[in-house]
């Protein structure tokens, strides 16, 4: 294996410079353990930035990447494919009411490109309204709808404008949506912003107004989707349906992929308004049929409300003084602390737990679904030892 000097070395010689890196190289997974190249183990509370819900390389998800690797990894959308088919079929039996209608990309921002594009195509309309503390992708679509100053300012001559609303403000959203808005866009749960979620009224009241006057609700589930909340998708806890949904992260069981999904009652859209070469390749879809299946048949939904429940139980009943407050829903939780957040994920790292920040001052834990109470235990004691 490589020194991992020169490992380090050669990435920050020719990588973009686009990332902060912290100086571990890992290069092995299993199931809820991340490796580094020193065989050193930690437990994985990020899952590769919400990615890996079923932990790392899980058998169903290698099996399926295997064989299909092995039978046909690419095919356009212009033939039809046996496994493209099955995951439409898939999506189409966990998404609730009408979402029927899908667009197969490979992003998360990709995904929120095409809700914009969808949302555009059904109304007609062009104004956007959007959530401060927002994160939507790095595209520049999906950068028009980020709020954070420091993600959009080198671009912003090239975003077209968006209308920034105070999130969680009814009467704020209500004043913003007119009959020239063709989309909201909202995160069910503010994810980078802080975790924060939406009150389900909030989600009440956007679905109400936009009926009135006829614009899209887009809520995105890239962080939030399937079963990381304690539901398949954190807006069905609000009782509402969005007109259009954007998923990615945690789809595939690791490998790169986002859909687009709108109601069956919008019926699809134009031909040739859209398209992707990779979007629906067959070993994507493979991933993505594997880890959705195995994520329904191993009550991984069920398991993160009711761990999730526990866990922020566990996390408040600690009253930790560098803690001011722990927010989330299922396995997404925010602690939101006194201080920085950066020296506290170095300490947790020294202690064998690997967490993300969400701002400047949240500690953001996304662990695989698959987690144990143990395990979420050894958690809880790591964030005890740092900020105790
Ligand atoms: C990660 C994320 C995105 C962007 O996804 P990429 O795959 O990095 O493009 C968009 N929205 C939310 C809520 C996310 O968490």
């Amino acid at each position: 294996m490589m020194e991992t000097a020169n490992l380090f070395e050669l990435e920050n010689r020719h990588g973009s410079g686009a990332y902060g890196k912290r100086p571990t190289a890992l290069v092995r997974g299993e199931g809820v353990y991340a490796f580094d190249q020193l065989g050193n183990r930690y437990l994985d509370a990020t899952s590769g930035q919400g990615v890996a819900a079923l932990g790392h390389c899980h058998p169903a998800v290698i099996k399926a990447i295997s064989e299909q690797a092995a039978t046909l990894i690419t095919c356009h959308e212009s033939f039809y494919n046996d496994r493209r088919a099955e995951l439409y079929q898939l999506l189409a039996s966990i998404m609730p009411a009408d979402l029927k209608r899908f667009f197969l990309c490979n992003s998360g921002a990709e995904a929120n490109e095409g809700a914009l594009k969808v949302a555009k195509l059904l109304t007609g309309r062009d104004g956007i309204v959007a959530a401060k503390r927002s994160f939507h992708g790095r595209t520049t679509g999906a950068l028009s709808l980020t709020w954070t100053q420091k993600y959009r300012k080198p671009f912003q001559e090239w975003l077209p404008a968006v209308d920034y609303v105070a999130f969680n403000d009814i009467q704020a959203a209500r004043d913003a949506i007119t009959d020239a808005t063709a989309a909201v866009v909202v995160e069910a749960i503010q994810g980078e912003g802080g975790v924060h979620p939406a009150d389900d009224e909030y989600l009440g009241a956007l679905r109400e107004r936009c009926d009135q006057k006829g614009a899209m609700l887009i809520i995105d589930e890239i962080q939030t989707g399937f079963g990381r909340t304690g539901n398949w998708f954190a807006f069905e806890h609000a009782g509402i349906v969005p007109d259009i949904i954007s998923v990615g992260k945690a789809i595939a069981g690791g490998l790169p992929m986002g859909a687009v999904c709108w109601r069956d009652a919008h019926g699809p859209i134009d031909r040739a308004t859209h398209g992707s070469t990779f979007g629906g390749n067959p070993l994507a879809c493979a991933a993505a049929l594997a880890a959705v299946a195995a994520i329904r048949d191993e009550g991984l939904v069920e398991r993160a409300r009711v761990n999730g429940e526990w866990f922020i139980d566990e996390l408040s009943a600690l009253k930790l003084p560098g803690v001011r407050q722990v927010r989330g829903r299922g396995l997404m939780i925010g602690l939101e602390l006194r201080g920085r957040v950066t020296p506290i994920l170095k300490a947790l790292q020294e202690q064998g737990v690997l967490a993300l920040p969400a701002g400047l001052n949240t500690l953001r834990l996304l662990p695989p679904l698959i987690i144990s109470r143990e395990q979420l235990s050894v958690v809880a004691s790591a964030i005890e030892a740092v900020l105790g």
